[in-house]
């Protein structure tokens, strides 16, 4: 996100330096690469970095049941994140932006970022400094800004796989294989899935892959983990600092994709570090006409994707099984088929409150744990 960031700050006039302990942005092969079509617009690249088009999934109940949703267009897209990451550095050298590779950030004292590059130390003083480093971020510590909701963990293999259907993903819900949260099956590159799981249980997370694997009869080429920060921090912005992306939480509860709304806040981000760096006296209100942007785009579906996200970590196989006998209904299927948007789960939901007698079943079956649901 810090080259979204750093672009759009300096196609406003800044002047940006972009720092970053590796040659290039790392981390690429622990992200799925589930993206939405309107997230590589929004990102402004061409679809160069699309492996395939995703048009529907099948959804794996604890009890075996499956549910097939079939959509007649591209909903989502699987991507090469490392081309994506290279694709926002170049953008970001043609905006002018600066770029220090191999250069870690290891302190920030009063708009003065602390820089170690090998084994000699710099000092950069900036107007604005965003923090776009990832769930551990220094960055938001240094600013003494609150800590994300919830931290989980995602884990993710890669292996030689033929899918049943190439254009569809696979998605195993079971409270026993991905405690929390899902397990998926993507495929990527031809003849290659990407399969992982996220879970709040983090000790002892790399034996449930080992058992999905198993599951599956697939053998590992590469294993990487990750962290998934879920729920935004309660403030992102401090004297002279903004944190983006996972630095700032800024994931979708449901899914635990960053990338999208990631972008998005990163693009505001930059245009505020611009307008205030480069007005005389800075803005008035400091840095908070992000803080103020982004939650506006953003807060609303990221509150009801953690509503869900708490009704669902208190489900049980059992009840997980009866809400899968309930949406197994072509009617409902058709409208998850027709309302599905990974950006945007409230279209869907609002979408199925169409179906009162469907809803007054789950209503009936899950009594109070439907409480948790309070944004509804
Ligand atoms: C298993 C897994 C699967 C995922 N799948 C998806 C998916 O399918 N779709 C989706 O949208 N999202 C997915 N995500 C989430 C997505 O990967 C993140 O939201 C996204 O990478 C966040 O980008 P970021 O730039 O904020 O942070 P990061 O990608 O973590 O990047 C942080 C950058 O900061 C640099 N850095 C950190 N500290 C320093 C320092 N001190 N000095 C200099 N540089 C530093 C790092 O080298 C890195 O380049 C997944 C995450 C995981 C763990």
């Amino acid at each position: 996100m810090g080259a979204v960031a750093a672009r759009t700050a300096a196609l406003h006039g800044a002047r940006v330096l972009l720092v970053e302990k590796g040659a290039t942005p790392t981390y690429p092969d622990r992200c799925t690469g589930i993206i939405s079509p309107r997230c590589i617009e929004e990102a402004g690249l061409d679809g160069g970095v699309v492996l395939r088009e995703i048009k529907g999934g099948i959804i794996h109940a604890p009890n075996g049941r499956t549910v097939r949703i079939e959509a007649t267009d591209a909903r989502a897209v699987v991507i090469d994140r490392r081309l994506l990451n290279l694709g926002l550095l170049e953008a970001a050298q043609e905006a002018g932006v600066e770029f220090a590779p191999d250069s870690r950030v290891v302190g920030l004292e009063d708009k003065t970022v602390i820089i170690e590059r090998n084994g000699d130390t710099y000092r950069a003083q900036a107007k604005v400094v965003i923090g776009a480093d990832g769930p551990r971020s220094h960055v938001a510590a240094w600013a003494k800004l609150p800590p994300p909701g919830q931290l989980l963990l995602g884990l993710q293999a890669m292996a030689r796989y033929e899918p049943e259907k190439p254009d569809h993903i696979e998605i195993f819900v079971d409270q026993e294989l991905a405690p929390g949260f899902f397990a998926w099956v993507v495929p990527a590159e031809e003849g290659i899935a990407r399969i992982g799981l996220a879970t709040y249980q983090v000790k002892g997370a790399s034996a449930f892959l080992k058992r999905f694997l198993e599951q599956l009869k697939l053998k590992p080429l590469k294993i990487n983990a990750g962290l998934i920060p879920i729920g935004p921090r309660a403030q992102t912005v401090a004297d002279g600092v903004m944190v983006v992306g996972d630095a700032a939480a800024q994931t979708k509860p449901t899914s635990g994709g960053g990338l999208y709304t990631g972008i998005v806040a990163a693009k505001i981000a930059g245009e505020v570090a611009a307008e205030h760096s480069l007005s005389p006296r800075g803005n008035s209100n400091g840095l908070m006409p992000y803080e103020n942007r982004w939650r506006e785009r953003l807060d609303r579906e990221l509150s009801l994707g953690m509503s869900l996200r708490r009704l669902f970590r208190n489900l049980n196989n059992r009840e997980i099984n009866f809400i899968f006998d309930v949406l197994d209904n072509k009617s409902l299927i058709d409208v998850v088929a027709t309302y599905g948007d990974i950006d945007y789960p409230s279209l869907i939901l609002k979408a199925l409150l169409q179906h009162p007698k469907e809803w007054w079943r789950v209503f009936r079956g899950l009594g109070t744990k439907l409480s948790a649901l309070e944004l509804l």
